[in-house]
């Protein structure tokens, strides 16, 4: 396949923006190196890419393009608001009806503010947790990934209650040793973590349902405990489904079928982003009246916004969720997801190829070895390279997943029986040639 184009524009971006890319998880560092595809062109579930090849897409942007891409209702509420002024610095109706369709659908959602990424949305409840309970630290847990603010680009290592390092240069060690990292599933760690410094901890942070080394679900029981224990410790729960959130059902993790007893794993706060933009910049935070009541103007936590809540964004959400409330939607990417899941493991196991695929509705992550992955540990224990070498197996048979071993395939309600028959016969060969190795 010819993707000279690709090549050209990257040599040229490269002169120009850092890296060549504007977020490093898009170059193909991770993959082997060399130019990222350029695409130019994106509809329903197919990229076009700048040297006119087509490519069935399960990036899905990193998770926002739920609907496929160019979903006429989407563009449609886009038009509409540019036709009346993108962007005002007042408050407008549209709003409100968006916090009424998240607050319908998260019922820990009492109070919403909306924000512009993922990132700042995280930001801020941690800043309100802070505020709330005049406690400094946070616990959050290896692997899981809370944006590119400093307090959250602390990783360190395993093992339960290790004082935080930083990931980045630039974030001073003082700001890192304010987090405390657990691994994911390990209610024993949490407790120690939480004997050791249980005082000064304002919040345990935590995505419910990881969607940052593969997809991983939380063990029976993971989020009760940390629910109980957080609370019992005084302790704020904020829960981040910029992934998550309206990705495997229309809601969050804490009315999610999948996992029991909804009462007892309530999150105070919640940071959602992602799809509720339908593609635009977006991010929203929420919780409980009286802990939202610590944000400016009502109270003493700061946050605010010049883009935060502007029409277009607001309108590309609203129709995105009317688009998710449509008859059967997530029970077809589901159906189809299985589908995909199967077929992939079996194709694997035909040619040796190690695999373990975690699955919840439709998404999943492909993970190559021969254990089950319930942590970062585990994520990590895996073969990159066959990673890699699968990644490109795909881009040249025109499947375009995502340049990195922890993130996942997402399915929009665009994919088609047909796609994921495509897909399929693409993995098929890609195994064979791996399995010849
Ligand atoms: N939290 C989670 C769970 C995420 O997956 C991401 C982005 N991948 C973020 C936060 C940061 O969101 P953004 O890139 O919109 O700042």
């Amino acid at each position: 396949m010819n993707r000279i184009r690709s090549e050209q524009l990257y040599r040229e971006a490269l002169q120009h923006i850092v890296g060549g890319v504007n977020s490093p998880s898009r170059s193909f560092k991770a993959v082997g190196g060399g130019a990222p595809v350029f695409m130019k062109r994106a509809r329903g579930a197919y990229f076009w890419d700048e040297d006119g090849n087509r490519y069935i897409d399960y990036l899905a942007a990193f998770g926002p393009i739920i609907t496929g891409h160019a979903h006429p209702h989407i563009t449609a509420a886009i038009t509409r608001v540019a036709e009346n002024g993108l962007l005002y610095g007042t408050p407008t109706e549209l709003e409100i009806k968006m916090a009424c369709m998240l607050k319908e659908a998260i019922p820990s959602m009492e109070k919403v503010r909306f924000v512009n990424s993922g990132t700042e949305s995280v930001m801020t409840t941690i800043r309100i947790a802070r505020a709330y309970t005049g406690r400094s630290k946070i616990i959050k847990f290896a692997g899981c990934y809370h944006g590119h603010s400093d307090l959250v680009l602390v990783a360190a290592g395993s093992g339960p209650s290790t004082l935080g390092m930083p990931d980045s240069a630039g974030v001073p060690f003082s700001i890192a040793q304010e987090v405390i990292t657990v691994p994911f599933n390990d209610l024993d760690g949490l407790r120690k973590a939480l004997d050791t410094c249980g005082e000064n901890v304002a919040a345990v942070i935590v995505e419910p349902i990881v969607g940052n080394f593969g997809m991983v679900m939380p063990k029976p029981g993971f989020l009760e405990g940390l629910c109980r224990m957080a609370h019992d410790n005084g302790s704020l729960v904020i829960y981040d489904e910029i992934i998550a959130a309206f990705r495997f059902h229309y809601g969050s993790t804490q009315t999610f079928a999948d996992i029991a007893n909804h009462e007892a794993i309530k999150p105070d706060l919640i940071a959602i982003g992602k799809i509720i933009g339908g593609g635009l910049p977006i991010g929203a935070y929420g919780g409980s009246k009286e802990i939202m009541e610590q944000v400016a103007p009502l109270g003493p936590a700061y946050q605010a916004g010049t883009m935060a809540g502007n029409p277009a964004s607001i309108a590309a959400g609203i129709a995105c969720l009317e688009v998710l409330q449509g008859e059967g939607v997530y029970e077809e990417m589901d159906r189809l997801s299985a589908k995909l899941a199967e077929g992939l493991q079996a194709s694997a196991y035909r040619y040796d190829v190690p695999l373990t695929i975690n699955r919840i509705r439709g998404s999943l992550s492909t993970h190559f070895c021969d254990h089950p992955v319930t942590n970062y540990d585990e994520a990590q224990d895996t073969d990159g390279e066959a990673f890699a070498a699968f990644f490109r197996h795909m881009l040249d048979r025109n499947v375009n997943l995502a340049p990195s071993k922890y993130e996942a395939w997402f399915l929009t309600t665009a994919h088609t029986e047909q796609d994921i028959d495509d897909t399929l016969e693409a993995a098929e060969a890609s195994f064979r040639e791996m399995g010849k190795k």
